[in-house]
């Protein structure tokens, strides 16, 4: 179903099963994700930019205690929070991303400002902190950014990792550790972008960096192709270049948003190893939402459609 806009958006695969969530939960997730397509579906039916669309969308969700970004997201193994974003422009190919920053409110905001403010792609840290300061981002201390779900995670998987004597690199990315955020858009204009934030892994250590804020890996948009936000086991979509791997296929062997797609998370990332998803629309607005786990939280809303929202394998 091909549309002249509309915006998708996913927050995090895993292993998300319907018996395990209470059915409150599940209406949260649900509100939650609708909120934040309407949220970006407004900017572009009002003729506004895919890129803003993308930001607002994801900035939502990142308000959430639901996600891993922003509030909500999973503590480091020092208990500490360190969020990675990165946004990008299929027109003009731009990007601006952030990488293990502690006290931004909205980490997609930062990654904005440092695309349009900044001669840089990529900023980290403490630096990151202090561009951030000179152009008027929102911060937000340890308190805004804890919650005990996250925190419990964090307990749980100290635990397991002493259980089994493994290091980090082996942990598996099974359990509650989802919940990265991510939006793709067309606008009216016919451009695309994406979108991408996340807390990265629980129980991460040495400044472990995820695929998320990291160009052509976790987030891509390229006027030519698609756009693309992935989440999942950051290490595997890193070496799989996943999201422009899904445009590559498109751009030199013709394949359609969804058979590049597909190809993409079922072929080459379980080839891999990997597991997660992603999230990719084109310029027709035709989509894709490919995950080789139990569940990912997604969504759509197209142009004069209804929003649809799903969790599990529906
Ligand atoms: N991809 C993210 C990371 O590895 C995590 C996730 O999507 O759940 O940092």
């Amino acid at each position: 179903m091909a549309s002249d806009y509309g915006i998708v958006i996913h927050g995090g695969a895993g292993t998300i099963l319907k018996e395990k969530m209470t059915p409150e939960r599940e209406v949260q997730y649900r509100e939650k994700l609708t909120a934040s397509l309407r949220t970006g579906y407004d900017i572009l039916e009002n003729g506004g930019k895919a890129l803003d669309a993308v930001q607002a969308a994801v900035k939502v969700m990142e308000d959430s205690p639901l996600f891993n970004a922003g509030k909500g997201a999973v503590f480091t193994n020092d208990g500490k929070n360190e969020q990675d974003a990165c946004i990008m422009d299929g027109r003009t190919l731009n990007s601006g991303a952030v990488a293990g920053v502690r006290q931004i409110k909205n980490p997609i905001d930062l990654a904005r400002a440092v695309m349009d403010k900044s001669e840089h792609i990529l900023l980290a840290a403490e630096g990151a902190e202090a561009f951030a300061k000179l152009h008027g981002i929102e911060f937000a201390d340890a308190d805004y950014f804890y919650t005990e779900e996250r925190w419990k995670q964090l307990q749980a998987a100290k635990y397991k990792e002493k259980m089994t004597q493994t290091d980090y690199s082996q942990l598996d990315h099974s359990d509650d550790k989802h919940g990265t955020v991510g939006a793709v858009a067309l606008d009216r204009h016919g451009d695309l972008a994406a979108a991408t934030s996340s807390g990265g892994m629980t129980n991460k250590k040495f400044g472990r960096l995820g695929d998320s804020l990291i160009v052509g890996a976790g987030n891509y948009a390229n006027n030519r192709t698609c756009a693309v936000s992935g989440t999942g086991h950051g290490e595997y979509f890193i070496t799989g270049v996943v999201s422009y791997d899904v445009s590559a296929l498109m751009e030199y062997r013709g394949l359609s948003v969804e058979q590049a797609a597909d190809m993409v998370v079922h072929e080459k990332l379980g080839r891999l190893g990997g597991t997660g998803g992603l999230i990719a629309i084109d310029r027709a607005g035709n989509f894709a939402m490919p995950f080789n786990t139990p569940g990912m939280y997604r969504g759509h809303l197209l142009k004069r459609q209804a929003p649809v929202v799903m969790i599990f394998q529906e």
